[in-house]
C-alpha cells in the first residue's frame, strides 16, 4: 500500500523537533525514516525509485510534505536548504500529544460533532430562565475560547488568507512588536453574544475573532460583553 503524501507531514514535524527545530534535507531523512519505520516496513513500494529523480519515493514524499507544511505556515520557507519548524508547527504536535487527534484534519463528522456539542446544549436552554441562559452562554463562550484546536484552525485560516496574524480590531501584530518568537501568537475570542442566542448559529471556526490581548481584555472588561464591531467603533485611533 502506498503511503499518502500527507502522512509524511507529522513525521517531518516530529523529526524537526528532534533535530532542535532546524535541519538540512540530508539530516532529516534518517530521522523521518526512523519515525515511520513500522509504516515503511509495511509499504516496500516507498523504497522504489522515483521516475525522474531516481531517489527513493519516500524522499520525494517527504519533500512534498515540506511544501504542504510551508503552505500551512507550519514550516518556514525562507532560508534556502534549511528546514525549519514554526511555532504553529510545534503547536500542531503539542495538540496531537494532548488530545490524540490532529487539529489539521478535523473534518470527520465526529470531530465536527464534538465541536458543536456544547452549542447543541443551548437549543434546550430556551425554556430556562434568562439568568441560567446567560450562564450557559458564558460557559460556552469560555469553553470555545479555551479550545486550542479551534484557535489553531482559526489562526491557520487567517495566515492562509493574509499571510500574517493581526488583531481584528486595532490591527496590532505581535510579530511586528515583539519579533519572531510571537509570530503565531494571537488570542481567540468567541463572537457569539447573548444577543445572538437562539438564532441557531452553526458556525465553528468562523465564530472565532482573532484579537490582541488588549482588545480582548477590553471586550471582557465588563459584562455584558460588547461585540467586536462595537469595540471597533469605540476604539480611539491614536
Ligand atoms: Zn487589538
Ligand atoms: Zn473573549
Amino acid at each position: 500500500m502506498a503511503i499518502p503524501n500527507a502522512q509524511y507531514e507529522i513525521p517531518v514535524l516530529k523529526a524537526l523537533i528532534k533535530l532542535g527545530g532546524r535541519s538540512t534535507v540530508q539530516e532529516i531523512y534518517p530521522v523521518v525514516e526512523k519515525i515511520m519505520f513500522s509504516l515503511l516496513r509495511k509499504s516496500p513500494g516507498e523504497y522504489g525509485s522515483h521516475k525522474s529523480s531516481k531517489e527513493p519515493i519516500w524522499h520525494n514524499k517527504t519533500r512534498w510534505a515540506r511544501e504542504a507544511l510551508k503552505q500551512k505556515h507550519e514550516l518556514l520557507g525562507t532560508e534556502k536548504g534549511v528546514w525549519s519548524i514554526t511555532p504553529l508547527g510545534r503547536e500542531r504536535i503539542d495538540l496531537i500529544r494532548e488530545s490524540k487527534s490532529d487539529p489539521d484534519s478535523l473534518d470527520s463528522e465526529d470531530d465536527k460533532q464534538n465541536l458543536l456539542t456544547e452549542y447543541t446544549d443551548f437549543s434546550e436552554a430556551e425554556s430556562i430562565e434568562k439568568v441560567e441562559e446567560g450562564r450557559r452562554l458564558l460557559r460556552y463562550h469560555y469553553v470555545r475560547e479555551r479550545n486550542p484546536k479551534i484557535i489553531h484552525m482559526a489562526k491557520q485560516i487567517a495566515l492562509k488568507k493574509y499571510g500574517e496574524l493581526r488583531c481584528e480590531v486595532c490591527k496590532f501584530s505581535f510579530k511586528e512588536k515583539y519579533g519572531k518568537r510571537t509570530e503565531t501568537y494571537i488570542e481567540g475570542h468567541h463572537r457569539l453574544s447573548v444577543r445572538d442566542m437562539g438564532q441557531g448559529h452553526k458556525t465553528a471556526v468562523e465564530d472565532i475573532a482573532l484579537l490582541c490581548s488588549n482588545c480582548h481584555r477590553a471586550i471582557h472588561a465588563k459584562y455584558p460583553y460588547i461585540s467586536v464591531e462595537e469595540l471597533k467603533a469605540i476604539t480611539v485611533v491614536s
